[in-house]
């Protein structure tokens, strides 16, 4: 299954490579027909004769927005010079659009993937989350364990905000970038920026915790608000304990049943998982800009290094420290966990995977993975801590403001508070990125810079973020004495 998962993997990046979307062609569509147009030096619009606005070879995007939001379409016109000199102009276009292909077409076997992944997660968390509490001896065990867990959580991610400012304050990515490169990403990205800026998020530390208590467990379940789920099911399972057995013992059997039934379910969701990851790694290179990772080469090289770093130093370490599993069968058991928290940016749709994988092949009890690892999948983001950092001091130098100590140590706060915040599903970690910004004085826009090369990073920020919450949980059973055996080879599907 790992090695079919794979091949998808690396086949999805050629075919989509392939397949790939191009970046110098817009469809055209007119009442009647469609056209296309292709391979322009100059793309401009205008309006009565005269150029409103220009765009350059490599501006798709730019040109599709800019479109999009005119709100006198009718009246303008479009006009196109190729490398000859010549020129085209187009009348009564009624809409643009990049010319989609086959590498894009197959996407929705993933994201029906992606879907039953997170058709899990919720009632996966709520289940195992109220056994897992249940099963622990008594209160003074919860708090233990969950003192324990968000401890090394913490340690974990003060850690990984440092690597990432390390790496940003020695590389510098936001002095190599060029200033005619700042403003086409300002102008390309900027309404995105604006909406995700009027979402509002608060960086009130009381209003963030007066929000983790849910005023109805099931809005929060229908909404999928991690934090407030974690919060009810951790309470819930800790007074199935206070009541009496005979009341307590089949609530908590009802919650195994979905428990272990979600469990069978995601192995065979498994099943399709190296069609869906193809599809779903095809669509997003077919659909990716090239042009903007070498834009943004300096600034991705960076997150990037910091979190191979925080992967394979950092995690390392911390395993040899605390426990006795050799790294080899540590990382070769999280496989399956990695591949499928890289095609699908979501921390929470990779949970039921890393469950299983966790106590089958890393030997952790369940009561423990059922407790730690819903709980890490909420609060423990390393990878988007490590970016959150990275990007703050990127668009900080970018638009010339220099971070001081303090302010840097307020990102490091500010960060590992956002990351816990950060809803386990993808792009959240961006939006959360404006709480840092804000608690620094940078300006919230600058997400603009970021927004396009987002969802690579996302894919790559996720991973040690799934890592982290199996490092958690075997660092935790071992501290308990209650590791068993492990198998990092362990057959994984087929539990029925
Ligand atoms: N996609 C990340 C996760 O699910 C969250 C984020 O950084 O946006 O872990």
């Amino acid at each position: 299954m790992h090695t079919k998962i794979v091949i998808g993997l690396i086949l999805g990046a050629v075919f989509g490579a392939i397949f790939a979307i191009n970046p110098n062609k817009i469809e055209l569509s007119f009442t009647d027909r469609t056209e296309s147009a292709e391979n322009w030096q100059e793309f401009s619009f205008m309006k009565k004769d005269s150029v409103v606005k220009s765009y350059s070879h490599d501006d798709q995007l730019a040109i599709i927005k800019y479109y999009k939001n005119l709100k006198d379409k009718k009246d303008v016109k479009l006009k196109i010079r190729l490398s000859d000199g010549s020129e085209k102009v187009f009348e009564n276009v009624t809409s643009l659009e990049k010319i989609k292909t086959i590498g894009v077409w197959l996407k929705p076997v993933g994201d029906i993937f992606v879907r039953l992944l997170n058709m899990i997660a919720v009632p996966l968390v709520l289940a195992s989350l109220i056994v897992g509490a249940a099963s622990l001896t008594d209160l003074k065990h919860v708090a233990k364990i969950g003192g324990k867990t968000l401890g090394f959580y913490a340690l974990t991610a003060v850690i990984a905000i440092c690597i990432g400012l390390v790496f940003a304050n020695v590389i510098q990515p936001g002095h190599i970038m060029d200033p005619d490169a700042k403003s086409r990403l300002m102008d390309a990205y900027q309404d995105e920026a604006k909406t995700k800026i009027d979402q509002n998020v608060s960086m009130n530390i009381v209003d963030f915790l007066v929000n983790i208590v849910p005023k109805n467990p099931f809005k929060a379940i229908a909404d999928g608000d991690f934090l407030q789920i974690v919060f009810f099911a951790i309470l819930t399972g800790i007074f199935l304990m206070q009541i009496p057995k005979e009341r307590s013992e089949p609530v908590i059997s009802f919650f195994t049943g979905i428990s272990e039934a979600m469990i069978v379910l995601v192995e065979k969701i498994m099943i399709i998982a190296p069609y869906a990851v193809f599809t779903l790694i095809a669509a997003t290179v077919a659909e990716f800009g090239f042009s903007i990772l070498k834009t943004l080469m300096w600034y991705s090289i960076t997150v990037v290094a910091g979190l191979i770093v925080l992967t394979f130093v950092e995690y390392p370490v911390l395993l040899k420290i605390f426990t006795k599993i050799k790294l080899k069968d540590f990382f070769r058991a999280q496989r399956q966990v990695i591949a499928v928290a890289f095609s699908t940016s979501s921390s929470a749709a990779t949970l039921p995977v890393t469950m299983d994988v966790c106590e089958k092949r890393l030997g952790v009890p369940n009561k423990i993975a059922s407790f730690v690892l819903p709980l890490g999948t909420t609060v423990n983001m390393d990878g988007t801590a490590l970016y959150q950092a990275v990007a703050a001091v990127f668009i900080a130098q970018v638009f010339g403001f220099e971070l001081n100590l303090t302010q840097q140590i307020t990102i490091v706060l500010t960060a590992a508070l956002a990351a816990i915040g950060t809803a386990p599903v993808p792009g959240v970690g961006l939006l959360m990125l404006i709480i840092v910004l804000k608690s620094v004085g940078v300006p919230e826009e600058g997400i603009a810079l970021i927004i396009g090369v987002d969802r690579f990073l996302d894919m790559c920020r996720t991973v040690p973020n799934v890592i982290a919450d199996s490092l958690a949980c075997v660092v935790i059973a071992s501290s308990e004495g209650e590791l068993g055996k492990i198998d990092p080879d362990a057959k994984y599907e087929g539990a029925m």
